[in-house]
């Protein structure tokens, strides 16, 4: 299996170059030549396995380099239970109701669903430095605006041949996520925090990464940079396999017959998760529609209802805040894909950058329609929608009740009762403060008080991984000026 970049297409590479590479050279993102069918029978065999069995099984498809033992080595020690994720099923399918199921991907290490891929990066990535014949550390460098930067820590904490950096904006998370930060174990792990903005600490990792006075200095003491960013092919693939699992256990429950077609409803920000359930269809995934749900920053159920890109509007901070966001990577993943061309790709990217928008041709756009769906939800209807979900007895964070009440918009005006799965991403516990107030609490307790206070609140237990926050010591203390983000690199890495 080759790997091309989606702006030249010429490109063949191997899915341990691509996961090295993270991003090519001509700043494009790497995609598969070619999708892997499903073998006759796959999905029969995959009902009977435990979750890392099924990873391991989906990630051969496209990792020819690697081999099954090896891949099941990684998939048991990432998706560990009770080590890793809460739950033998790791990304278990809960019913809604009748006709809804909803795929929890926040059973993991850090209550988001961003553990998925990267609990398994660390292993791809440690693999394929061996595999090219890279015998030098890589250090990933992280800048995080709350949920990417733990996950990346808890994922890359005591991995052979890793060091881990993560800056994340001094007063720009919120205290929990600060506090899962900064009480970080692990030997290989280093947090600071820039005195600045998100963008101020991005502006200056990205700063550090095109430095080749850094990278020489760091490679003459063994270091390799690299980054953890959604746009690494090794971020996606194990996305791909909650999505086939899903189906499987849905099968296995009796809730559909093998081959009836299911809908996914995706609460969507860079575009990564639902992207990895369009490559799942195109295995041969019987799925009928992808719903992408976007909240008030609603740049993509535009550019689905209309064919048109445009970045050039306000941005707002709602309650779900991983999906604020107006500038969607990965899209150009299925750009390519529709289009077949990357020459049409370069011709968008370019009017992106130039203008802050593109349209796409009424082929590309009719390509589209045929499995994407997409709708968005103000702050105060995720607040109803999770309010209305607990009084029947399920809890919800922010991020799942935008795709559940895109969902049930999109039932309304399409009449379409087709059992869907919610792809849920984080914790209720994650978002305390947004949650109590939609079940109508709206004085809430200091500090990691505030998970005990919905915890009784709600009858639902608080995760242990954030339940144990408040006994953790701080082991990082560290503030730094932009500028001299390069100084703390090099003090990490003496
Ligand atoms: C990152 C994130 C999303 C958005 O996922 P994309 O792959 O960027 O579309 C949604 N919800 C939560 C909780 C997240 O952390």
């Amino acid at each position: 299996m080759k790997y091309l970049s989606t702006r030249d297409a010429s490109l063949r590479l191997s899915a341990a170059e691509a996961i090295v590479m993270g991003l090519a050279r001509d700043g494009g993102l790497y995609t598969p030549v070619e999708f892997p069918a499903l073998p006759q029978g796959a999905l029969e065999e995959l009902m009977n396995m435990s979750y890392p069995e099924r990873a391991a099984y989906i990630m051969k498809l496209y990792l020819d380099e690697f081999t099954e033992e090896e891949l099941k080595g990684f998939t048991e020690k990432g998706y560990a239970c009770p080590e890793k994720f809460d739950t033998d099923a790791v990304a278990p399918v809960v019913p809604l109701n009748e006709n809804t199921s909803v795929l929890e991907l926040w059973h993991g290490p850090t209550c988001a669903f961003k553990d998925m891929a990267l609990q398994m990066l660390p292993y791809l990535l440690s693999a394929s430095l061996k595999k090219t014949g890279e015998d030098k550390t890589v250090c990933i460098l992280v800048a995080t605006s709350g949920d990417t930067g733990k996950a990346a820590l808890e994922g890359f904490r005591d991995v052979e041949q890793t060091k881990i950096l993560v800056f994340f904006p001094k007063d720009g998370v919120s205290e929990i996520q600060q506090l899962q930060m900064v009480t970080q174990e692990g030997d290989n792990v280093g947090v600071c925090s820039v005195i600045g903005n998100f963008d101020d600490a991005q502006t200056g990792v990205k700063k550090i990464f095109s430095d080749e006075a850094i990278r020489e200095a760091l490679a003459e003491k063994g270091y390799f940079l690299s980054s953890a960013n959604s746009i690494n092919w090794g971020r996606i693939l194990p996305q791909v396999v909650y999505y086939i699992s899903a189906y499987c256990d849905l099968c296995k429950e009796g809730k559909i017959t093998l081959g009836e077609k299911v809908n996914f409803c995706v609460p969507t920000g860079n575009f990564g998760n639902i992207l990895a359930g369009y490559f799942a269809k195109l295995m041969g995934l019987p799925v009928a529609k992808l719903i992408c749900a976007s909240n008030a920053n609603n740049v993509l159920t535009d550019f689905i209802a209309t064919g048109t890109y445009d970045r050039n509007r306000p941005f707002y901070n709602t309650t779900s805040p991983s999906m604020d966001i107006l500038i969607s990577s990965n899209l150009e993943r299925l750009l390519y894909l529709l289009s077949g061309s990357d020459e049409e790709v370069r011709c968008y990217m370019q009017s992106l950058n130039e203008t802050g928008r593109y349209t796409v041709s009424a082929e590309l756009l009719e390509k589209l329609h045929e499995t994407f769906e997409c709708g968005c939800c103000d702050d105060e209807q995720v607040a109803g929608i999770i309010g209305k979900h607990f009084a029947a007895g399920y809890l919800m964070d922010p991020h799942t009740a935008v795709a559940e009440g895109v969902l049930e918009s999109y039932r309304e005006k399409s009449g379409d009762e087709t059992l869907t799965v919610v792809v849920s991403t984080a914790s209720p516990f994650k978002f305390c403060t947004s949650v109590l107030d939609a079940i109508g609490i709206t004085e809430h307790k200091p500090g990691t008080e505030v998970l005990e206070q919905m915890a009784q609140a709600t009858g639902c237990a608080a995760p242990r991984p954030l339940a144990t926050l408040a006994g953790k010591a701080v082991r990082f203390d560290g503030v730094t000026e932009k500028q001299d983000m390069p100084q703390v690199v090099t003090e990490f890495l003496k």
